[in-house]
């Protein structure tokens, strides 16, 4: 039988690395992580922080078949936040156990009808007029809002958390680090870790994956990216957590809500004004953001505020025609796992088919511990409105 240093190794520290560490460490692997800037990632660390349990999937008519596997999210994360769940996330601030949905006007008469229908009645409770929470309680705001019963997390806390608990099986990935595949396992070397044998790697690096591909050989499987240019606005602002419905079933705007240690909020836009806006320079994106604002909640006025934005790629396994994929992506190949949540919320998905997909292939925990590596541990990722230089 094949002598291993490690069972497996993972790289990228963003949410689908660090659940799946957290997750195969439980199991008894010997697992080390990875990581070329930050734990935290780069897309976890810039996400709105919403479970999503499916009613976006939903209210776009596509809630069927594997993403399905969605609707279990929310109670595996609820479990988890409890601490009695798969990982321990009893220390991640919610900062929303629920958000709202919006409309302005009366909803299209097609959207009235999906509404009424069953699979979104279990999902969100339509409120009564006079039930209405802040901003929507204003005399002056015309329209319906539902309630999803979906949390909101604070992603650099869900970073700290694992972080915190894992840290010391993460390492910055040295820049000379050669990845070599053997008739079992794989080989890695470098100077500061030596070399190292591994039954198995996890690709779970994002956006990183395509070149981490490329460096091992592989020419699949495929990624495709797709741009967002969100907005963030700073201020004395009520904490918002909601999806304004459009003409579209996309969410026109999604506004979060991040209260800061000084009593100021930021409010954090993504949706379509941040699809649609991935062309526009920054200061063309904050006047598209004051009109969205100034359009979809009239009665509100934001002086005093600061705003900025920030482009960031999601990073995904490729579709035809470049649509969201509906399913979290774990390929596998002999010993090699490459993973796109495509959402935040997916993550624990992601550590399933991961741990499934070892079982499949064999390779089980092996007894001893995880060597020292002789690598400095990841610094934990900023919060993108900590990382602003200057606001407007
Ligand atoms: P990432 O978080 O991008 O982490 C990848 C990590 O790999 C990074 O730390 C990177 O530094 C590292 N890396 C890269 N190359 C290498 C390498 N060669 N070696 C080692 N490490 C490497 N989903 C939701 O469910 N709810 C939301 O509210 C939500 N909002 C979003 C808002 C925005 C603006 C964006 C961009 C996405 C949002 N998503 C949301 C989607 C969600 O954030 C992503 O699907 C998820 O965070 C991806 O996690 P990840 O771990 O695969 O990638």
């Amino acid at each position: 039988m094949d002598s291993f240093d490690l069972d497996i190794a993972i790289f990228g520290g963003g949410i689908a690395g660090l659940w799946t560490l957290a997750r195969l460490r439980r199991a008894g692997y010997r697992v080390a992580l990875f990581e070329r800037r930050a734990l935290g990632g780069v897309q976890s660390i810039a996400s709105q922080g919403i479970i999503h349990g499916g009613t976006k999937y939903a209210l776009t008519g596509r809630l069927t078949g594997s993403a399905m596997a969605i609707g279990e999210m929310p109670g595996i994360w609820r479990a988890a936040l409890a601490g009695d769940g798969e990982v321990d996330l009893r220390t991640v601030r919610v900062l929303a156990p629920q958000q709202y949905l919006w409309s302005t006007g009366s909803l299209a008469s097609g959207m009235a009808g999906f509404f009424a229908g069953k699979v979104m009645q279990s999902r969100m409770q339509a409120l009564p007029a006079g039930g209405f929470p802040p901003p929507f309680d204003d005399p002056r705001f015309r329209g319906s809002v539902y309630r999803l019963d979906e949390p909101v997390l604070d992603a650099r806390s869900l970073a700290e958390a694992l972080a915190t608990q894992y840290g010391e099986a993460c390492g910055l990935v040295p820049a000379s680090l050669a990845v070599e595949r053997l008739p079992r396992g794989w080989r890695l070397v470098s100077p500061e870790t030596g070399e190292r044998r591994v039954a198995a790697l996890v690709l779970a690096a994002g956006h990183g994956n395509a070149a981490l591909l490329g460096q091992l050989g592989q020419d699949g499987p495929a990624m495709q990216t797709r741009p967002l240019h969100m907005i963030m606005v700073r201020g004395a602002l009520p904490p918002l957590y909601a999806h304004c419905l459009g003409a579209s079933a996309n969410p026109r705007l999604t506004v979060t809500s991040y209260p800061m240690d000084d009593g100021r909020v930021v409010w954090y836009l993504g949706g379509q004004v941040a699809e649609e806006g991935v062309g526009r320079s920054p200061a063309a994106q904050i006047a598209a953001g004051r009109d969205e604002l100034a359009t979809l909640l009239p009665w509100m006025s934001f002086p005093d505020t600061e705003w900025a934005t920030f482009a960031v790629d999601r990073a995904e396994v490729a579709t035809g025609g470049g649509r969201r994929p509906d399913d979290a992506f774990v390929g596998e190949t002999d010993g090699l796992f490459t993973c796109w949540p495509t959402k935040l919320a997916f993550a624990p998905r992601v550590a399933r088919l991961v741990a499934g997909g070892l079982q499949r292939q064999g390779i089980g925990p092996q007894a001893g511990g995880v060597p020292d590596l002789g690598l400095a541990r990841p610094p934990v990722a900023r919060l993108p409105w900590d990382e602003v230089e200057t606001w407007n």
